[in-house]
């Protein structure tokens, strides 16, 4: 799923195709792609309006349209966005379209269908997005953007010293901080030297300020390696480069670039986690613990009828699960070829 990095690359991309465009109309053929699922007020709300700007919100696209009204845009899984010409033959799986007055769509695809569109009003005094009339804020409770030059390794301390939890579910929680998923997660705790089912309680200021850092630095460098085009992410002038950088995410069994040692997997809250043992120690306390945890999980490691201990001797997969891994990246490359052929972009 596209994290900070890839909606970021996203709304840079758009920005210059959108902002002073006009709205002139939108049609949906997916209903529960509009969050109102209301495609008749939602394409009142949204004609005649101009595009403002175009931004980010934790993994959400923003764009603000004159009228104090904007759009919120969650790719969800497979959500990519084009603008084309009108003219260009519609593939099946657009979902949605805004339709600009200079003869151009804004076109949402989304192979999965998981993805969430929203127009919301702004609140007059606080300049919030809202739910509705009097209603919450969209973005509340969302935690800080780890990449705002105001976020301060004295903020990011004060955020984890209020926190029990263990690393790897903690930096992944959007009240937390926004934006980061299962892939950069991964990579910052493995650039931190900190095992993923280490307690954020446990860490020492040092252990905190090469977290902060490490978080910050895998973002950026994503950033401007336009993201990880892994699976169906893609970005209106291309794919992103950052899949060719990455550490530890995906890459079970091949060595650790810092030590040599496989790179291992665990299953934590259902999700994939890529780390080296070597590299990211756990303490004997915190080990100890974390066996508990997973031998007491419903689903993840005790589904697949291993233990803790035994997913740590030998975490590396066997010779057939990689080639099915190099299968299913070459299936995604196929489809995001044909997601930018059947969009015009080449
Ligand atoms: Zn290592």
């Amino acid at each position: 799923m596209p994290e900070l990095p890839e909606v970021e690359t996203v709304a840079r991309d758009l920005r210059p195709r959108l902002v002073g465009a006009t709205i002139v109309g939108a049609r949906t053929n997916w209903v529960r792609t509009l969050r109102s699922q209301d495609p008749v007020g939602f394409a009142d709300g949204v004609t005649g309006r101009i595009v403002l700007a175009v931004g980010r919100r934790a993994k959400q696209l923003v764009v603000e349209l004159s009228g104090d009204v904007a759009l919120t845009i969650h790719l969800k899984m497979t959500g990519q966005l084009f603008v084309v010409p009108a003219e260009l033959p519609e593939d099946p799986y657009v979902r949605l379209v805004l339709e600009l007055a200079d003869g151009r769509e804004l076109r949402f695809r989304d192979i999965r269908k998981f993805g969430k569109i929203g127009l919301y009003g702004r609140d007059p005094v606080t300049g919030e997005l809202l739910e509705e009339v009097g209603g919450s804020a969209v973005f509340a409770g969302v935690g800080p953007e780890p990449l705002d030059p105001s976020f301060t390794l004295r903020d990011f301390r004060k955020l984890v010293r209020r926190r029990k939890g263990r690393l790897k579910p903690l930096l992944t929680d959007q009240s937390f901080l926004a934006g980061v998923g299962n892939i950069y997660a991964d990579e910052a705790l493995w650039r931190a030297k900190l095992h993923p089912l280490r307690s954020a309680s446990s860490l020492r200021p040092p252990d905190e300020r090469r977290l902060y850092e490490a978080v910050r630095a895998v973002l950026a460098e994503a950033v401007e390696r336009r993201g990880s085009s892994i699976d169906d992410y893609t970005a209106p002038d291309g794919d992103g480069s950052m899949q060719e950088a990455l550490d530890v995410y995906q890459r079970t069994g091949l060595p650790c670039p810092r030590c040599g040692h496989p790179i291992k997997r665990i299953i934590i809250g259902a999700r994939s986690t890529h780390f080296c043992s070597w590299c990211q120690r756990l303490s004997g306390a915190d080990r100890t613990a974390a066996g508990a945890i997973l031998r007491g999980m419903t689903g993840g490691a005790r589904r697949h009828g291993r233990r803790w201990s035994e997913l740590d001797a030998g975490g590396q997969d066997a010779p057939d699960s990689v080639a099915r891994a190099e299968r299913t990246r070459r299936a995604a490359a196929t489809r995001r070829a044909a997601a930018r052929s059947s969009a015009g972009a080449g």
